[in-house]
């Protein structure tokens, strides 16, 4: 993780380097956010950058033994200590950070934005309660007492340390006051205030600030291939939660396919009762929705036309359900149908942003498109 791997929040990386430039690197600093920044990231993009052979101004090289550690979370100077709870394998009593390391870098490696919930179903503590326990406070001294390996900071990363058990906590009071030398904490939390106040008083506090509604957005498009108009809707719906922004995306695409799926079998055969009743439920949708949904039928229009005019692999943009419903879809239609059911469909689209009554909008799409498909 570097600096550049998180879109945004200059501000907050500029404070960071200049605490590094001018060597004023604070031995225990507290990273506090709302649920949803990047906080972790940038404790991540922090360590890597200050362990870098060769930085620059921006940001840590990338190329370098450390960062490539860094990168894969393995640097032997950066230590992790996060919440865990008992396992099918672990139990309770025995639970701690060290024997779940693996899990914790393919967290890292696939869901750095994830919160508590997303780390549990990783390591498989699913509706456990997770805690630092008594036990790491010996983890977290003893690893700070070893030399560093090949890093100039040995460096402590702790993760809710708000969850972390009040003896484990006083435990690490001394040591997070006068740490060994080239040693630092970098507590990373989403509910600071919650946090013993002889923990708070040790620390520097930064506050890192949550995605703009625009890096957000920027963010989906960019990263994660949303389109521009949808990218804006899910990052005002988000609140500044790459995440939450994430997963209504997820969302959306999956209600829009499952909708999409039963209103063309059901316009197939016919079934007017049916249809009437999704016709109540498109009408229920915010006119952005409506229009998104029919945008999304649109797109799989196009994927099933792919199917049929092309066995190029490379020219879908879906997978899975969604690629295999368009390439059944492609069987079962000509070009010619293809062709009428994208001109009704966007037309409708055309027409559900103007004040028309959707439900009987929607009721016309859908006799419309079973003529369609009984033409031969
Ligand atoms: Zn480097």
């Amino acid at each position: 993780m570097r600096f550049k791997d998180i879109h945004g929040l200059e501000a907050t990386k500029n404070l960071l380097r200049t605490a590094v430039k001018s060597n004023h690197v604070a031995h225990a600093q507290l990273f506090a956010s709302m649920p949803g920044a990047p906080a972790l990231l940038m404790a991540l993009a922090y360590a890597t950058y200050l362990n870098c052979e060769n930085p620059t101004e921006e940001d840590a090289c990338g190329d370098c033994s450390s960062c490539s550690k860094n990168q894969k979370f393995v640097h032997p100077d950066v230590h992790f200590i996060f919440p865990v709870s008992g396992t099918k394998n672990v139990k309770p009593i025995d639970a701690e950070s060290r024997l779940f390391l693996k899990e914790w870098r393919g967290f890292l490696l696939t869901t750095p934005h994830g919160n508590l919930n997303d780390w549990s179903e990783i390591y498989g503590g699913e509706g456990k309660k997770a805690i630092i326990s008594t036990k790491e406070k010996k983890t977290i001294v003893n690893n700070l007492a070893l030399k560093a390996f090949e890093g100039k900071f040995k460096i402590m990363i702790i993760w809710h340390p708000e969850l972390m058990h009040k003896n484990a906590a006083n435990g690490i009071l001394k040591v997070l006051e006068e740490p060994p030398a080239n040693s630092l904490f970098l507590l990373v939390s989403e509910e600071p205030d919650t946090l013993l106040t002889t923990i708070i008083s040790r620390t520097q506090r930064l506050n890192i600030p949550t995605f703009t509604d625009q890096e957000l957005s920027e963010l989906l498009t960019a990263a994660h291939g949303v389109e521009s108009s949808r990218a804006k809707q899910l990052a005002h719906l988000a609140d500044g939660s790459l995440r939450t922004a994430l997963y209504l995306s997820a969302q959306v695409e999956a209600d829009n396919f499952n909708f999409f799926k039963q209103w063309m079998r059901l316009c197939h055969q016919r079934q007017m009762g049916e249809l009437v009743d999704q016709a109540d439920e498109f009408a229920k949708l915010t006119k952005a929705a409506q229009g998104t949904f029919l945008k999304y039928g649109l797109s799989i229009l196009r994927e099933a036309l792919v199917s049929i005019s092309s066995t190029q692999e490379k020219l879908f943009r879906v997978e899975g359900d969604e690629k295999t419903f368009a390439a059944n879809f492609g069987k079962v239609i000509s070009i010619d149908q293809f062709q009428k059911l994208s001109a009704l469909i966007s037309e409708a689209a055309y027409h559900v942003e103007r004040n028309i009554n959707s439900k009987l909008l929607f009721m016309n799409l859908s006799i419309n498109i079973s003529k369609v498909f009984s033409l031969k």
